[in-house]
């Protein structure tokens, strides 16, 4: 079991500046590799009977294609051209290789996504992939060729976990780790088990249970956001690359960052109150990337429904909760009662079902209707008897379902 705990660290003024400068060696040698990377697909890129002079880059047509192996290989090789590599602790160097690979399969896999060259602070982290004896000591870290850090350790690391890696981050407002600990004990995966909700994500209620449960959309995300717009306004007011520029600019950052941790809090509190109303969660399994490109595009990704769902699954493994993902397709035009269509416009805020009544004497949001359906693909996707076997199903048809509760 891995559990990622972030703590902020202090490094003093000395090793502020060698951290900043690992950072920008890491940034070269991660551009290097793209530019070799990008090369070798240029110079395959035209036709076998002829050859570019313009554009193309000419490589030796046996020349191996640079896999992370070799690009690691070469990392001693360069280090005798260019000793300033040799100041990063080398499996820095080489993890930050590995990350550029990892990026590039990524985009092999799903066909976007192509890794790109960073500019002059752009790279913000750097990754200690391996200790060999437990790094963390009370208040201080301890990090090859840097020495002692102090951190603040608010929440303090479980009995029977190690520090497997450190992943050093740089934020506007200081310097953070990202502690990867690790225990031998193998924690069963959860299944299917006791009470089960769906969950259904919106704009104009958070979120919806199955239970009737509403959780209304934040609103502190509106103050945060005015303030942007301040900062924003006077940064642009600036002398571009002047020191009042930068004050700006950091301000900027630190209030996107705020705003993303706000936002992270919340949704951790969030995904805690729902795995304690239930033993089992079952969610959409909407790409919500395309809904970002709608009409109400910047809400839904203030909302960040991605993020909470990832959020959930990870609350979900500490804490025994079961949590799957159904399929979205027509949840919200489905009778959750009976299961035949029921055709709502977006305007339409509640269910009524005249087939079998659901809906017809006491109002049901839409939103809780679609959460209900979620729960019966869930059941349906994970029981062996099907919804049939479900209590409350039988009995339910033809009358208003009350409560709604359903168990496995
Ligand atoms: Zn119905």
């Amino acid at each position: 079991m891995i559990l990622n705990y972030t703590y902020r660290i202090y490094p003093d003024v000395q090793q502020q500046e060698s951290l900043n400068q690992w950072l920008d060696i890491c940034r070269v040698s991660y551009n290097y590799a793209l530019r070799e990377l990008k090369d070798w697909m240029h110079s395959r890129k035209c036709a076998i009977d002829r050859c570019s002079l313009e554009s193309e880059y000419i490589m030796s047509a046996d020349y191996p294609f640079p896999g992370y192996y070799q690009q690691q290989n070469n990392l001693p090789k360069a280090k005798k051209e260019f000793p300033w590599l040799k100041k990063v602790p080398s499996q820095v160097l080489q993890t930050n290789i590995r990350r550029l690979h990892d990026a590039w399969d990524f985009f092999q896999k799903r066909g976007y996504g192509f890794p790109r060259f960073k500019k002059f602070g752009q790279m913000k982290s750097m990754l200690f992939p391996q200790f060999k004896t437990n790094t963390i000591t009370g208040w201080q870290i301890k990090l090859p060729k840097l020495g002692l850090i102090p951190i603040n350790l608010h929440r303090p690391i479980p009995d029977g976990f190690v520090v497997k890696q450190v992943r050093i981050l740089k934020k506007a407002s200081g310097w953070f780790a990202v502690v990867a600990i690790g225990s031998d004990i193998e924690v069963p995966e959860p299944t299917t088990h006791g009470h089960c909700i769906g969950v259904d994500v919106g704009l104009l209620s958070y979120c919806c249970t199955s239970d009737r449960f509403v959780e209304q959309p934040s609103k502190f995300f509106r103050q945060s956001y005015r303030r942007l717009k301040v900062l924003q306004k006077r940064l642009s007011k600036k002398t571009k690359r002047s020191a009042n520029y930068e004050k700006a600019r950091l301000k900027v950052e630190g209030m996107h960052n705020h705003i993303a941790w706000q936002r992270k809090d919340y949704q951790f509190k969030l995904a805690h109150k729902l795995c304690d109303m239930a033993d089992t969660i079952f969610v959409e399994d909407c790409d919500f990337r395309i809904m970002a490109k709608g009409f109400l595009g910047k809400h839904t990704l203030d909302a960040a429904f991605g993020q909470f769902r990832q959020i959930l699954k990870y609350v979900g493994k500490r804490r025994g909760v079961f949590v799957d993902e159904v399929d979205h397709r027509g949840t919200s035009q489905t009778c959750p009662n009976c299961r035949s269509e029921v055709r709502k416009e977006l305007k339409d805020r509640y269910h009524i079902c005249h087939e079998c009544g659901y809906g017809v004497d006491e109002p049901v949001d839409r939103d809780i209707a679609s959460a209900q359906e979620i729960c019966n693909r869930g059941i349906e996707k994970h029981s062996t008897q099907g919804l049939w076997g479900s209590r409350n199903w039988l009995s339910s048809r033809g009358a208003v379902c009350v409560g709604f509760p359903r168990s496995l």
